[in-house]
C-alpha cells in the first residue's frame, strides 16, 4: 500500500470542495457508485422534471439559492420522492428555495464553533476521548439545511500526505480512543484512499473505534459494495456507522437493502436525524421514521435541533415543539426506538440534551 499515496491523481469527482464542483465525467475505471454519483441531478429543471412538477407548482424555488449552495441529488434518492408532490419530504430537503436568502437573526456561518475546535488541518476535537477528522470535503447530496454549508472546505486535506499532521496528532494523543471520520462525507473517498486512511488510523493502538458519519448508504446506496464491507471488516478497531436519514421514505428500496447489508455484516449502525419544519416535525413522521429504522436494524441515536447556520431559518422547529414531539413519541414506541433530542451548543463538553427529564413534572 505504501506506493499508493499521491501516486494517483486527486480524483476530481470525489474530492471537490462542497458546493463548488461541476459535473464531471467519471474516470474510465470508475466503480458503480462513482458512475451513479456522476449521474446525480444538478439543475432545477432536471429536478422538477424528475418528480413531474412544473415551475408554477413550486413558486418558492430559487436559482439564486442554488447558486449559493449547489443542487445535488443522486437518482436513487430522487426515485424515493413522490411524483407530483411539491411538499414531498425528500424533495424539500434538496430543493433550493428563496427562503434561504432571508436574513434571520441568530443564524451565522459557524454556529457550532468548528473553527475554534481545530487541532490540526482537518482535525476537530470538542469532546473528551473522541476527535473528528474531515476525511472528505464533498457529499453525494446537498441538504439545504446543512450545518456545514458555510464551512471553508477548501482547507480540508486534499492529498493523502495532507493527513499527516492529523495522524501525527492522533498518534501522540493517547486520550483519543475514537476517531470519527466525517466531512462532507468520508465515504466519498474512493476505496483505495479510504483504505489507506483507515489502515493508518487502525495502526494507532489507542484508537479503539473508528466511526463513520455518512449519509451515503441512504442517498447513494451503491456505495455499500462488497469491497467496502470487506475493507471495514478487516480492521482491528471496532467500526461504527452513524448514518443520516430524516424521513421514513428514505429507508426504502435500495437504501434499505444497503443498510441491511451493513447490519447483517455485523457492524453497528445508528441514525442521526435533524428536526426539520415541514419535513419531519410531527409525531407521525417521527414514529414512521424510527419504526422504519428499527425494523431495518438501525438504532435511532440523535434527533438534532437545527444548527442555526445562515440561510436555514425556515427549517427551524421551536424547542418547546421539539420537546413535545419527543415526549409524545415516547408514549408510542419502545424506549430503544426513541432518539435523544439534542442540540449542539458551542463550548459545551457534549451535545446538550433538550428533553424534559424531571420526575416531579
Ligand atoms: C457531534 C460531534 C462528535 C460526536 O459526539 P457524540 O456525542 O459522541 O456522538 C464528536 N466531535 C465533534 C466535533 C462533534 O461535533
Ligand atoms: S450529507 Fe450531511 S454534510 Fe453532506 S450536505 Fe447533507 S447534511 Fe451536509
Amino acid at each position: 500500500m505504501s506506493s499508493l499515496p499521491d501516486a494517483k491523481p486527486v480524483n476530481s469527482l470525489s474530492e471537490e470542495p462542497i458546493g463548488t464542483s461541476q459535473r464531471n465525467a467519471p474516470p474510465p475505471d470508475a466503480s458503480v457508485w462513482q458512475r451513479d454519483l456522476a449521474n446525480a441531478v444538478q439543475t432545477i429543471p432536471e429536478l422538477l422534471a424528475a418528480v413531474d412538477l412544473a415551475a408554477e407548482d413550486v413558486p418558492e424555488v430559487s436559482e439564486t439559492a442554488r447558486q449559493s449552495f449547489r443542487l445535488l441529488v443522486p437518482q436513487s434518492f430522487l426515485k424515493r420522492m413522490q411524483s407530483g408532490n411539491p411538499h414531498d419530504p425528500l424533495l424539500l430537503q434538496v430543493l433550493p428555495r428563496g427562503a434561504e436568502l432571508d436574513v434571520a437573526p441568530g443564524f451565522v456561518a459557524d454556529p457550532v464553533g468548528d473553527s475554534d475546535a481545530r487541532q490540526a488541518p482537518g482535525l476537530l476535537q470538542k469532546y473528551h476521548g473522541r476527535a473528528l477528522l474531515i476525511a472528505s470535503g464533498s457529499c453525494a447530496v446537498h441538504c439545504r439545511y446543512c450545518f456545514r454549508r458555510e464551512y471553508p472546505y477548501s482547507e480540508a486535506p486534499r492529498r493523502l500526505t495532507d493527513w499527516e499532521p492529523a495522524l501525527r496528532e492522533l498518534r501522540q494523543r493517547e486520550d483519543i480512543t475514537e476517531v470519527i471520520l466525517s466531512g462532507g462525507d468520508p465515504l466519498m473517498l474512493p476505496d483505495d484512499r479510504l483504505a489507506w486512511l483507515m489502515d493508518r488510523l487502525d495502526a494507532i493502538s489507542h484508537v479503539e473505534r473508528l466511526r463513520l458519519h455518512t449519509r451515503l448508504p441512504v442517498v447513494l446506496p451503491t456505495r455499500v459494495s462488497d469491497q467496502l464491507v470487506e475493507l471495514l471488516l478487516k480492521l482491528r478497531a471496532q467500526v461504527v456507522f452513524v448514518i443520516h436519514a430524516n424521513h421514513a421514505n428514505e429507508i426504502r428500496g435500495d437504501a434499505r437493502a444497503a443498510l441491511r447489508r451493513l447490519v447483517t455484516s455485523g457492524l453497528p449502525v445508528l441514525n442521526q436525524a435533524v428536526l426539520l419544519k415541514g419535513i419531519n416535525d410531527s409525531v407521525d413522521d417521527q414514529e414512521a421514521l424510527n419504526r422504519a429504522l428499527i425494523n431495518t436494524g438501525v438504532i435511532p441515536y440523535y434527533l438534532h435541533q437545527l444548527d442555526r447556520v445562515t440561510g436555514t431559518g425556515h427549517f427551524e422547529v421551536p424547542v418547546p415543539r421539539a420537546r413535545q414531539i419527543i415526549e409524545e413519541l415516547r408514549t408510542r414506541l419502545p424506549g430503544y426506538a426513541v432518539p435523544r433530542l439534542v442540540q449542539e451548543i458551542p463550548g459545551r463538553d457534549s451535545k446538550t440534551p433538550l428533553e424534559i427529564r424531571d420526575a416531579a413534572r
